[in-house]
């Protein structure tokens, strides 16, 4: 029979956990003789999330768990599920029932009966949300589809069902700053698109504050597009020809005109409009590098201090 891993990777949700692990073990039931494995990846949780999933693995032999040596984010939190899942299909669900396991027989039949490679789900709404962090949202997924050529769908949740060869092509990705939502879109493969609206989450708080999803999207801008950087060039000949015309003019006015002072202000604004270009293009090439350091140094993405077999 087919074995499906479910990847929960957590973060401070004890208080959520037990609730999850009522909710699936329930789907996975009613989706029998499906074999089940929970993989749940500890992100370095400060509160009881180690002792629970502890728990819970003593008493169902279908747990299993990884438990970080420190918070390394749930970008790692999901490469760890995905590396460490035995299943034939594996799905990548939050803790905190915002991904329904309730749509887990519908994505699975997509994959099964249905010839799709991936079942992925979509939030038709944003309710609930700060709508200036939806309008934020929605430009991200404006400009990056622009100016990247993985297709990012707007909405889109991490929470999808794959077969191994998807999940085999996304592990055959090995850079260290991943953006997953960028990686889901470049490996492509046929995927089915679920929409539901968007659930609130049943206990504790989201980890992501404003600033914290503003540098993920530019982590997502530096990761799949070199659009940038191509924009600095461009706006160096722009400025080049601008130049020369008003060099021309300049030399002209003052050939005919005299005038050698003067034109004070005039040299204010371009020096510090060109200044401020200058480090603009500066910042944006940064930023490139800074990203090929991370990547050149090899660092591990995470590292496990404890499973359901004991301390490492
Ligand atoms: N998460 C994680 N590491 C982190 C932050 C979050 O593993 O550093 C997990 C968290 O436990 C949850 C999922 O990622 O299962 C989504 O987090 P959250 O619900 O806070 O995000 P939101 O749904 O608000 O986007
Ligand atoms: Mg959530």
């Amino acid at each position: 029979m087919a074995l499906i891993t479910i990847v929960v990777p957590c973060y401070n949700e004890e208080q959520a956990l037990p609730l999850f692990y009522q909710e699936i073990t329930r789907v996975a039931q009613e989706m029998a003789p499906v074999d089940f494995e929970f993989l749940f990846v500890d992100d370095g949780s400060k509160d009881n999330t180690l002792p629970v999933l502890r728990s819970l693995a003593e008493a169902d032999k279908r747990v299993r768990f990884l438990s970080f040596s420190r918070n390394f984010g749930k970008e790692a939190g999901m490469l760890a599920g995905l590396q460490h899942a035995k299943g034939d299909f594996v799905a990548l669900m939050d803790a905190d029932l915002q991904d329904p396991p309730s749509l887990l027989p519908e994505l699975y039949h997509a994959v099964t009966q249905e010839g799709y490679d991936c079942a992925a789900t979509r939030r038709t709404t944003r309710q609930g949300e700060p709508p200036i962090r939806s309008f934020f949202a929605r430009q991200f997924y404006r400009l990056i589809n622009r100016i990247s050529d993985a297709d990012i769908v707007d909405g889109a949740r991490d929470y999808r069902l794959m077969r191994r060869s998807v999940v085999n092509a996304i592990l055959s990705l090995g850079e260290y700053n991943r953006f997953s939502k960028g990686i889901f879109g470049w490996v492509g493969f046929k995927t089915k698109w679920v929409p539901y609206e968007n659930v609130e989450r049943v206990a504790g708080e989201t980890k992501w504050s404003f600033w914290k999803l503003f540098r993920y999207s530019l982590e997502g801008i530096v990761g799949f597009s070199t659009v940038p950087l191509a924009m600095a060039s461009v706006l160096g000949v722009v400025l080049c020809l601008a130049a020369a015309v008003a060099i021309l003019v300049i030399v002209v006015k003052t050939l005919l005109f005299g005038d050698p002072v003067g034109g004070w202000p005039s040299m204010m604004c371009a020096i510090l409009f060109l200044g401020g270009v200058q480090l603009l293009s500066i910042g944006i090439l940064g930023q490139y590098l800074a990203k090929t350091y991370l990547e050149t140094k090899k660092r591990p993405v995470y590292l496990v201090r404890e499973t359901e077999e004991g301390v490492l």
